[in-house]
């Protein structure tokens, strides 16, 4: 009784910890801040990075998500993005590349 109590909660417990990995997982294409395209366009993971002195044209509420560039759709957390080739980026990011979504 006991060892099957505890095989139900250890299955359980993998099956949510592999569906919250496989939710959460990253792209394997994500741009990095550090990458010297990113660099050039002052693109940000998240937009609370961003230096508003080197990019006054920020506008709160502007983010990767609501960019036409962006090729995901509202619940992605990252998805390729035009201004860098398809390469990924985060949904909560930024570039200077930013266009709003039409
Ligand atoms: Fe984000 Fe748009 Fe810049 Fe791409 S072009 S990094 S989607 S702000």
């Amino acid at each position: 009784m006991f060892n099957k109590r505890r095989s139900f909660i250890i299955s359980v417990a993998g099956s949510l910890a592999s569906g919250f990995a496989l939710a959460q997982k990253p792209s394997q294409n994500l741009v990095l801040d550090s990458d010297p395209s990113a660099i050039a366009l002052g693109y940000v993971s998240d937009v609370k990075k961003i230096d508003t002195n080197k990019f006054p044209q920020y506008a709160l509420g502007q983010n990767c998500a609501v960019c036409t560039l962006f090729q995901g759709t509202a619940k992605d957390t990252d998805a390729p993005c035009l201004a860098f080739g398809g390469k990924a980026v985060t949904s909560k990011g930024w570039c200077s590349a930013w266009v709003k979504k039409g």
